[in-house]
């Protein structure tokens, strides 16, 4: 068999996909199922024990023994709980089995996980629900099956429940602008997404010696190495042997899972590496994404190496994050954020358009949210791209064209029948945006939009059901006007213009990590929120709980329950980083300048003992010198401990808000005394690997 021949049969193999199904389901069941994944109509129940007795067959032939209700809780990974197959008969026996009613419902311990406070605790119960549209897979030789997760009420505990709600939202609301348009065969739109991971890689012999990347997956301490990225040739640079074969190995691993990893390349920092599947739904794309982040740390592991997904492993060198490509997609192929030439088309693709710019504008909140975490503060906001305020990079062909609109002199005219709208004023649109800002946190990049700013260690569920509800809220206003419209055309003509004058705000094509913008976007009156604590509160605002309640995708219940877990997330996790440098400091740290200073004690007794004493005023300096850091440092680490026990408040954004002010800026003045101290003493006596050997012995 050839090379080719056998990537075509080894991409899916672990996966129970249509054309599996296609061949193992009897034709009714298979077409019944299909109505489900593809228009969105409710599954039907009788048809799940035929489904999974065939799962299981599959699943047995391939030598598995076990399967699990895979699903993605607000912890952020996933979580599977396994079972066997294996059922006992009445003569001590046991045949295998596998349910209808075991494939669709599952009932984990829902109080092991975070719920904010929904899950009373004499209700432990939750569901587990099959998603059918994501396909079933195998891993490691368990059967896992992608499912959401709820509380007995049916709050959502989880990632997914909300994303599936939001791509049934923007469906609906779509649907409606496409039949004014004349569609009348298009079933169900969906979102698309592609998303861009980036990661580190370092030798495990370092990772185990450091107690920071082992407690909190980055450096809290590590004095800059001579060379850093300055050079930037490590981006798109020839990848090292060790690090083709670790590739290689994960395509293999991901291709069998039916994740179509295909673009990979070195990025700018050293030791850092950025992988790309070619886009697909958006329900899939999550899973593939958690899939990818889970697969990139198990097969570093089998190779001696640590991946790690931090967002800020080292500081002073480009942390990493997650490019979120995200589009508007017919079930019949057609992008609605493909410009297109016709201008019937132009018309469409443009009311799509401001939708997207008028749904930014409206809720930039809820979009930096939604990007972030406890590690992208070290990101966003910081002295490293992209920047927390929220806005489009449209390029300078359609930033022209919306010009034109806002300014909106149109005609229409019926042609053949067939509705045509034309642009008269309007030059052809661009097929493919030329021009590329790499600095824009939401770049229009051809035929799809480029959030930029999420993070590189986040489900991208959050981003995208934001993305998808705010969408689906202006399209709702947009068909709500339009399907009341005496004259069609028009109304189209007057939204545009209106869009355009009220929203081009957002619009910035310059560069977005300069001084200047962040001046004129404040004219502007676009928000700048600095920090993860001080965006969560936009969760619970009015103005969100409208938005999601409306279009079915959050309550106000599920909303404050997700406040009180992303809040008291970002508590843990600082405080976790505090104590592991306290303990760094303490043991480590501290002990290593003191056995330097004994060092250079002796030196200076000793030279003394020989008669020479005016030999001894380097040791002296320097002994002097790392005194009194070891003093400051002292006296920090009893900084850091008292704002540790200060942070408390009964209020949880207050008490978040104080990890983010006073313990945060207390880790960060420790550090420099750290830093400072790891330049000035013997590197033999160093307790840990430095920045020189993580990032550049591979
Ligand atoms: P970059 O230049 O930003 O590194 P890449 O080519 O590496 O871009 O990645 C672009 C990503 O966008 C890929 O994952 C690709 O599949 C995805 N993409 C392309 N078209 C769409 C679309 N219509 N919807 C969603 N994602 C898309
Ligand atoms: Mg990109």
């Amino acid at each position: 068999m050839s090379n080719s021949n056998n990537l075509t049969n080894i991409f899916g193999e672990n996966v129970f996909n249509c054309s599996v199904m296609k061949a193992k389901l009897p034709r009714n069941v298979y077409k019944n199922l299909k109505r489900t994944i593809d228009e969105g109509v409710e599954l039907d129940p009788t048809i799940a024990d035929v489904i999974a007795n065939t799962m299981k067959d599959w699943a047995l032939e391939k030598g598995v023994t076990h399967y699990t209700h895979w699903f993605q809780p607000m912890t952020g990974t996933t979580a599977e709980k396994h079972d066997a197959f294996i059922a006992p008969t009445a003569d001590g026996k046991v045949i295998l089995e596998f349910s209808g009613k075991e494939l669709i419902k599952g009932e984990p311990d829902a109080s092991s996980f975070p719920n904010g406070g929904i899950r009373a605790t004499f209700e432990a119960r939750g569901y587990t629900a099959w998603d059918c549209t994501s396909p079933a897979f195998i891993r490691d030789n368990v059967l896992c099956i992608p499912t959401v997760f709820v509380s007995y009420t049916g709050e959502a505990l989880d990632k997914k429940t909300p994303l599936l709600r939001s791509m049934d939202a923007l469906n609906k609301q779509a649907i409606r602008i496409l039949r004014l348009f004349g569609n009348t065969s298009t079933k169900r739109v969906v979102t698309t997404v592609g998303a861009e991971q980036e990661y580190f890689l370092i030798d495990k012999k370092y990772y185990d010696q450091r107690k920071d990347l082992i407690f909190a997956g980055r450096t809290l301490f590590g004095a800059m190495p001579p060379k850093g990225q300055e050079l930037e040739d490590h981006y798109f640079g020839s990848i090292k042997d060790r690090v083709a074969k670790y590739m290689q190995e994960l395509d293999m691993e991901l291709w069998k899972l039916g994740v179509s990893a295909k673009t990979e390349h070195n990025e700018v920092a050293p030791g850092q590496f950025e992988l790309a599947p070619v886009f697909t739904t958006t329900n899939k794309a999550t899973d593939h994404n958690q899939l990818i982040m889970d697969t990139l740390k198990k097969v570093a592991n089998r190779n001696g190496l640590v991946c790690l997904l931090h967002e800020k492993p080292f500081a002073g060198i480009n942390g990493s994050g997650k490019h979120n490509n995200w589009s508007m997609s017919t079930d019949d192929g057609q992008n609605l954020l493909e410009p297109g030439n016709d201008p019937h088309e132009n018309a469409q693709f443009l009311l799509f358009l401001s939708a997207v710019i008028k749904a930014v504008d409206t809720y930039p909140e809820l979009l930096r949210l939604a990007a972030s975490n406890p590690g992208n503060d070290h990101r966003l906001g910081a002295n490293e791209a992209p920047p927390a305020i929220i806005s489009i990079f449209l390029g300078d062909q359609l930033t022209d064209i919306i010009e034109q609109l806002e300014k909106g002199i149109a005609t229409s005219s019926k042609q053949g029948g067939e509705l045509r709208i034309s642009v008269p004023t309007l030059p052809a649109l661009p097929k493919d945006n030329t021009d590329r800002n790499r600095t824009s946190p939401f770049a229009f990049t051809g035929n799809k939009f480029e959030f930029r700013m999420v993070a590189s260690s986040l489900s991208i569920a959050g981003p995208n059901f934001v993305l998808n509800t705010i969408v689906a809220e202006v399209l709702k206003e947009i068909a709500d006007r339009l399907e009341k419209a005496a004259d069609f055309e028009m109304e189209i003509q007057a939204l545009l213009q209106e869009i355009v004058k009220k929203h081009k705000r957002i619009i910035f094509n310059g560069n977005n990590y300069s001084d200047d913008w962040v001046k004129e976007a404040e004219q502007r009156g676009l928000p700048n929120i600095r920090s993860f604590v001080e965006s969560v509160p936009s969760i619970i605002h009015e103005k969100s709980i409208k938005v999601f309640e409306e279009h079915g995708v959050l309550n106000k219940t599920e909303l404050y329950s997700r406040y009180e877990i992303v809040l008291e997330q970002y508590i843990k996790t600082i405080n976790i980083e505090a104590l592991t440098m306290v303990d760094m400091s303490k043991k480590q740290i501290i002990p290593a300048a003191i056995k330097y200073c004994t060092a250079l004690a002796q030196s200076i007794n000793e030279i003394k003992a020989t008669g020479l004493t005016d030999l001894t005023s380097v040791q002296e300096e320097y002994l002097k010198e790392i005194s009194n850091v070891l003093i400051s440092c002292k006296a920090k680490v009893l900084d850091l401990e008292n704002a540790l026990k200060n942070a408390d408040h009964e209020n949880i954004y207050d008490h978040a808000l104080a990890f983010r002010e006073e313990v945060f800026s207390k880790m960060a003045e420790l550090r420099r005394d750290g830093d400072k101290l790891e330049t000035l003493v013997d590197s033999s006596l160093w307790p840990m690997p430095t920045y020189e050997e993580m990032l550049f012995n591979m």
